[in-house]
């Protein structure tokens, strides 16, 4: 991209990232202004903020791209601002997970995001749809909702790994396994205990291999139900997820398909998208086909679980 294609829209989210992270748009922002480019920053404040902003940017006519510095929410948002306009999006990653971004390979220093700009090489990707929103990654339903709700409560700024310990001990301890009901492509697929995953991308928290067969644009919704009704069969499953040997396990439903309903039997069960406290069930997930156009860096491929560790505690 050249300046002279048009300007460009940068939205940060302020309360993402921590040290160097934090401030990984500003070396962008220096690089892109020294070349000549005109860039509007966008501060985002609240909830909202960058779809709203990546709405107006679809918009201009004289933007040309949007950036989005952020978190796995904030591009979430940004997202769904941009979905169908045509508009690439490039991602800064400065959040915990930044599910997305590992998912295409995406360097978090700023050396990588510089090439990858110069590179321009831009991708299109399917997004997902759940209950008229859009998403990028992942909706997970159960137990992993039930984290994501309890770390949002206790939420005042940034979040890093340490803040989902409390979390995810509380909950191990005290959550029940309601039974959910899932239909895939209008058939009954699932109905009792379990823990249900739809998504886009084959990564997962801590670059788990989740939904391991998704391709990001392949016009498919990936779906991973596990049964599971006790903290036992919770512990067999995080192990053989881990192992990557869920998939084709007996107790473990994957399928791919491109509408998705899920809903409680008896008592409500959380969820949460892309890492955010979700909307109340039932769900309705489908797939925007070529939904996003994304800058990705040359044979850009999915972070491991190990890279991803090494990653969040560096
Ligand atoms: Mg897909």
């Amino acid at each position: 991209m050249e300046p002279s294609d048009g300007s460009i829209t940068l939205i940060v989210n302020p309360r993402s990232g921590h040290g160097g992270r934090r401030t990984l748009w500003e070396g962008l922002w220096r690089y892109l202004k020294a070349r000549g480019f005109t860039i509007h920053i966008r501060h985002t404040r609240c909830l909202g903020d960058a779809r709203q902003l990546a709405a107006q940017a679809a918009m201009d006519q004289a933007c040309a791209m949007v950036i989005v510095a952020g978190g796995d929410g904030t591009v979430r948002e940004a997202a769904d601002g941009l979905a169908g306009s045509g508009k690439p999006l490039m991602l800064v990653p400065t959040g915990t997970e930044n599910l997305l971004a590992s998912e295409l390979g995406i360097d978090d220093r700023i050396e990588g995001l510089i090439a990858i700009f110069q590179r321009g090489l831009i991708k299109t990707m399917d997004l997902g749809r759940v209950n008229g929103r859009s998403f990028a990654s992942v909706v997970g339903v159960g137990f992993d909702g039930q984290v994501v709700h309890r770390v949002g409560k206790r939420r005042k700024g940034h979040i890093d790994y340490y803040d989902y310990l409390e979390p995810l001990w509380h909950t191990f301890w005290s959550y029940r396994f309601p039974p959910i009901s899932v239909r895939m492509d209008g058939q009954q697929v699932f109905s009792g205990r379990g823990l249900a995953f739809v998504g886009n991308t084959s990564r997962y928290a801590i670059g788990l291999h989740l939904l391991g067969r998704a391709v990001i644009d392949d016009g498919l919704l990936d779906l991973c139900i596990y049964h599971c009704g006790n903290r036992a069969h919770l512990i067999k499953h995080a192990v053989m997820t881990t192992l990557k040997r869920h998939i084709g396990h007996r107790d473990v439903f994957y399928g791919r398909c491109k509408h998705v309903v899920i809903e409680s039997v008896d008592r409500p069960v959380p969820c949460q998208v892309d890492g955010d406290q979700g909307p109340d069930l039932p769900l309705e997930i489908t797939i925007i086909k070529a939904g996003l156009k994304v800058l990705v860096p040359p044979g850009g491929r999915p972070v491991g679980v190990r890279r991803s560790l090494l990653r969040a505690f560096r």
